[in-house]
């Protein structure tokens, strides 16, 4: 069998190189940290990027088994943050020099809903001068939803596959069409036609899930060719289908671990990508997010959330930031203190250096 040093060796990784790395332990699992880590400062350099987090509406038409605002969990209060609560929250992330805010809700299709997030779009660049980069992710939309608020301003979509084993798709989504596994890879797919910077990700110990879907997973990123990635331990909700599954649960110190190596892996497996330091890493760990800037993360999510929202939008338990005032977001100013080893990307939009090759290419094929 080979080593972890051997693999860090290779520049092509098959699945059973991944299943070991992700199964590292103590010095070999070190080596593999170092690896990436140094991987991600000579191809990215020392540079993390901010982007202010909006979570601007828990109304959602889904019920994922995993998910604490599914549709069905009726102990939700359903909110939608006004348009002045969001535009005030993008103006304390220009005025912080953020360089760019995430949108994230529920996912509702209706032309209301379509129409709101476009004008939201158009304003959030009005009020930054234009300057403000903004990532989206309100999940699968059609095409033409897609291109209208790509046309409005939004450059980079997240929507994560979530489990990119169809079996493990199923075993953590209902069987319906409204959660179809294919509609979901066919929306990555018009993201990436329409010209969006396209993010993915998995949650990180689920139920039922092994380390080849994990290493599997990681594949499926390189396979499908992604410019980003946010991916999290999973944690449980008590609301929610999957909690009855918990006993088959690895502890919530080795979801975090894991975690960690899924971020190394995926580091020496695409170099050049954008990989998110989710926020689920410090529902577990305070200074999980810090931890994952040092094995190969380079984007950073503060939360910008009006604070009266936070608590209903908990997807899992024990979601970190409930009580902050989000003006002083003291979060964000700990974060910066913490973060005194890498260089903050002050009004940049710090975007995926994956994706401006992948468009050089395609211009210079076309
Ligand atoms: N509606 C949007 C945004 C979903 S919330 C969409 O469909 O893309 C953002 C992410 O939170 C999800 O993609 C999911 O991966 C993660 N999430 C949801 N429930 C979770 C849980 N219990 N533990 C960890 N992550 C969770």
């Amino acid at each position: 069998m080979k080593t972890v040093a051997e693999i860090l060796q290779q520049q092509e990784f098959a699945v059973q190189d991944l299943i070991l790395l992700l199964n590292a332990a103590d010095s070999s699992k070190h080596l593999l940290f170092e690896r990436s880590s140094q991987l991600k400062e000579n191809v990215l350099g020392k540079k993390v990027y901010f982007r202010g987090l909006v979570e601007f509406s828990n109304v959602c038409s889904k019920d994922c088994y995993y998910c604490g605002i599914r549709k069905s969990n009726t102990n939700v209060v359903r909110y939608n943050a006004s348009d002045e609560e969001i535009l005030e929250a993008c103006r304390f992330a220009w005025q912080n020099r953020f360089g760019s805010v995430v949108l994230q809700s529920g996912e509702i299709s209706s032309k209301a809903f379509v129409k709101r997030v476009e004008g939201l779009l158009k304003k959030i660049k009005q009020l930054s001068n234009n300057e403000l980069g903004i990532t989206l992710s309100c999940g699968e939309q059609s095409r033409d939803t897609f291109l209208r608020w790509f046309e409005s301003g939004a450059h980079r979509y997240l929507l994560r596959i979530e489990a990119s084993n169809r079996q493990l798709y199923y075993k953590i989504h209902p069987d319906s069409d409204n959660h179809s596994f294919e509609k979901r890879l066919e929306a990555l797919q018009h993201l990436k036609e329409t010209g969006y910077q396209v993010g993915t990700g998995v949650m990180i110990g689920l139920p039922f899930q092994t380390l080849k879907d994990l290493a599997n997973d990681l594949l499926f990123f390189k396979q499908i060719d992604i410019d980003m990635c946010g991916m999290g331990p999973y944690i449980e909700h008590e609301h929610t289908p999957l909690y009855q599954h918990r006993h088959l649960l690895q502890s919530r110190k080795e979801r975090f671990d894991l975690a960690l190596k899924m971020i190394a892996a995926l580091r020496l497996l695409m170099p050049d990508i954008n990989i998110a330091a989710a926020t689920a890493l410090q529902a577990i760990d305070p200074a999980g997010r810090e931890k994952a800037l040092t094995v190969g993360a380079n984007v950073i999510m503060p939360n910008l959330t009006p604070c009266d929202y936070r608590k209903e939008y908990l997807l899992y338990e024990d979601k970190p930031c409930l009580d902050e005032d989000a003006e002083l977001c003291r979060n964000c100013l700990e974060a910066r203190i913490e973060l005194a080893g890498s260089e903050i990307g002050y009004n940049e939009w710090g975007d995926s250096k994956h994706f401006t090759s992948r468009i050089s290419k395609l211009n210079i094929s076309s």
